[in-house]
């Protein structure tokens, strides 16, 4: 099969009728019809083999999280995920390959009601990259500038999962398969994002670990944060491990939950709203600093850089 034949055959079932794709695939450009009075959300993340996911990832795996870390982010604006791009390269035409990544790609699109409506594929080492657009009312998305001195800092279930995996395959250990999935088949957060919409100040996605990702948000609304490392939520794995918990939770990565900071009045109507846990772990402070503190209040220092690809 052909390039053209090879896109056709297998993303196929990612391209439904839609009501806002005026033109889908197969023209020079889509054509998508935004609902009136709604602002377009628009996200691009590339993963690159070696550096995004590990050797021992599925093509469905890749599928999957390749869409999975761009809904993230039209989660974390509170963003409706409506439609997604898709530009692949691929070092040579392995139908199972192909076969596998349109299923996992295929599996998560449907759970979110996303329809692919163009891309493009190339010959080279293996590289994926997704644009990913939704759409949110007008001035209603959260923004990592919203932030107010009081609020509390929150996350969505639990941190340091996708690390644990990862740490515990790279040292050629078996992994548990409900830990292994928190690091190759995240679940957007959507639903919650969307129910935080009117109640949080600001947000953004938890992907290069809640120390840096964190940061963010205090710098974007020049103010500052007492985070207690005693509050953060962890999974009975996770928990279990006396060393190294708070790296994996602050700076491991990957955990795809959302951090959001909300007045302190808003709570209970937020934990409401959300069909998962929604953990207090710190408060925004006036001053401009990043402070971690233990359960009685005292400060720790803990120096811990996010990932960063160059630096
Ligand atoms: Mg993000």
């Amino acid at each position: 099969m052909d390039e053209f034949a090879l896109i056709r055959h297998y993303f196929r079932g990612l391209t439904p009728v839609r009501e806002d794709v005026a033109l889908g695939i197969g023209d020079d450009c889509a054509l998508l019809c935004p609902p009136p009075g709604e602002e377009l959300a628009v996200t691009t993340d590339t993963l690159v083999a070696g550096r995004h996911f590990p050797e021992q990832a599925t093509g469905y795996d890749i599928g999957w999280k390749a869409l999975a870390v761009n809904l993230s982010d039209l989660a974390a604006m509170g963003a409706t995920p409506r439609w997604f791009q898709l530009a692949l390269t691929l070092p040579q035409a392995d139908e199972g390959w192909l076969a596998a990544f349109a299923q996992g790609l295929g599996d998560l699109a449907r759970l979110y009601g996303v329809g692919l409506t163009g891309g493009d594929t190339t010959r080279g080492p293996l590289s994926v990259t997704l644009t990913a657009m939704g759409s949110v009312p007008a001035a209603a998305a959260l923004r990592r500038s919203g932030a107010q001195e009081g609020d509390l800092v929150c996350v969505t279930g639990t941190l340091g999962d996708a690390a644990l995996a990862l740490h515990t395959l790279q040292a050629g250990e078996q992994v548990d398969e409900a830990l292994l999935a928190r690091l190759h088949r995240p679940q957007p957060r959507v639903a919650a994002g969307i129910a935080l919409r009117r109640l949080a100040h600001a947000a953004i996605d938890l992907s290069d670990g809640l120390a840096g990702d964190l940061l963010h948000i205090l710098e974007a609304s020049g103010v500052g944060a007492d985070v207690s490392v005693d509050a953060l939520p962890a999974s009975p794995a996770v928990a279990a491990r006396q060393e190294g918990r708070l790296s994996l939770q602050l700076a491991g990565g990957d955990d795809y939950e959302l951090c959001v900071c909300l007045p302190p009045q808003n709570l209970a109507e937020a934990r409401r709203k959300l069909d998962l846990p929604l953990t207090p772990v710190g408060r925004i402070t006036a001053r401009p600093r990043l402070r971690y503190v233990d359960a009685g209040g005292r400060e720790l220092l803990l120096n811990f850089a996010a990932y960063r690809h160059f630096g």
